[in-house]
């Protein structure tokens, strides 16, 4: 059976390009990049050549790009560093309630430590209201985080909007945009951004390894402490092939955004637009139009999300309902009770996300089996009254 795979902001496969950039970095240029001699220099100048590359994509300088491990680390290390390295002059942090776990638990571990954490609510489209966070600053506000485009539900967030209220305000602004970068536009200065994260295994890169953007200036408290790899922000020795890699996937996305968005808009509204012919009770999540190229997400009356998952997953295709870290978990996604949908609808949802290797016909397959699985989970639903 061909498989189809829609789950491309759980995460997506390593391009073969970016495979064999990383390869020669695990075998002959196994360097040490704090090493003086040829073999670490090798290595040290990939580094750098894919932290320019990195920096390149979103009109950052390089020396503003610290290498983690990936999206977490990005999220965990900005929210810490700036909470600590800011202590002296206040406490407050303001963020949203669709955030990924990544900002929400580092939240949540902030505020049993002293800080107090606002959480703004979302419009029903998943909009966060820049006027919100305006009225949300205190005296005591220290870091604003909200992020730029949603992962569940895709909405794209009205950043360069909050960027200029936090900039105006004098407060450190961070951005989540792992499911942004490389997918649309994403400029540091245009979105007035202090601190944004990226992760690699959301663009065709290696898992495992991120980015830390943080403008010239922002005070950070480091989260490792060790040797003085990333000029002594992040200690430890550099992961070189993933780092290589994250620098290869990111030079790709560059070249084949414009193109691969409009590609992908267009399979997304034919989803969208067939869903609705051929499936009744049925609604898209999110903003209509500001949302990612490559997102649909609908809630399905009287079926729960879990059981077409699996049945979509019998036919080869696959998807996820909620966001894929909760989505072996049966509790409502976050996300859809923050849009104030009811628990049943939120229990309902299903994502797609499409990605490079997704053509037309997948998406033709889907509308053809999901109306099928939909009718005969509905005739077997204790959600349905009157079965239909
Ligand atoms: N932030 C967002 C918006 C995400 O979608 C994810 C991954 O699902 C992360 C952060 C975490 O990134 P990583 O998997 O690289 O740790």
């Amino acid at each position: 059976m061909r498989r189809i795979y829609l789950d491309h902001a759980a995460t997506t496969p390593t391009h073969p390009e970016v495979v064999k950039a990383m390869l020669p970095y695990f075998t002959d240029a196994f360097g040490n990049p704090s090493s003086i001699y040829s073999y670490g220099q090798e290595a040290k100048g990939a580094v750098e050549e894919a932290r320019t590359k990195v920096a390149e994509l979103i009109g950052a300088r390089s020396e503003e790009i610290v290498f983690t491990s990936g999206g977490t680390e990005a999220d965990n290390f900005a929210l810490k560093g700036v909470a600590y390295a800011n202590e002296d002059k206040g406490n407050h942090i303001i963020t949203t309630s669709i955030e990924h776990p990544a900002v929400l638990e580092v939240g949540k571990f902030l505020e049993k430590r002293g800080f107090k954490i606002t959480c703004l609510p979302v419009d029903r489209y998943g909009l966060v209201e820049p006027d919100d966070v305006r009225k949300a600053i205190t005296g005591k506000t220290i870091l604003i985080s909200v992020m730029h485009a949603n992962n569940e539900v895709g909405t794209i967030e009205p950043v360069a909007e909050i960027g200029r209220i936090a900039g105006e305000a004098g407060i450190c602004f961070h951005s989540d945009a792992v499911q942004t970068v490389g997918h649309i536009p994403v400029n540091v200065d245009k979105l007035k951004v202090d601190l944004l994260s990226i992760s690699a295994h959301k663009l065709y890169g290696p898992k495992g390894v991120g980015a830390l953007y943080v403008r010239k200036g922002t005070k950070l408290v480091s989260l490792m402490h060790g040797g003085e790899q990333e000029k002594r922000r992040r200690a430890g020795t550099e992961n070189v092939p993933s780092i290589v890699g994250l620098g290869k996937a990111v030079e790709l996305a560059g070249q084949a955004m414009g193109k691969e968005a409009e590609r992908l808009a267009y399979l997304r509204d034919r989803l969208i637009e067939g869903l609705g012919e051929k499936i009744d009770h049925i609604r898209l999540n999110g903003h209509p139009t500001r949302r990612l190229p490559n997102n649909v997400n609908v809630s399905v009356d009287f079926v729960e999300g879990e059981s077409m998952l699996l049945n979509l997953d019998l036919e080869g295709i696959c998807a996820s309902t909620g966001s894929a870290c909760s989505s072996a978990s049966l509790e409502p996604s976050h996300v859809l009770l923050a849009l104030e949908l009811p628990a049943e609808q939120a229990h309902g949802s299903l994502r797609f996300t499409m990605g490079r290797e997704n053509a037309e016909a997948d998406i033709e397959r889907v509308l053809e089996v999901l109306p099928g699985i939909v009718a005969r989970l509905r005739a077997m639903s204790p959600l349905l009254k009157t079965p239909r």
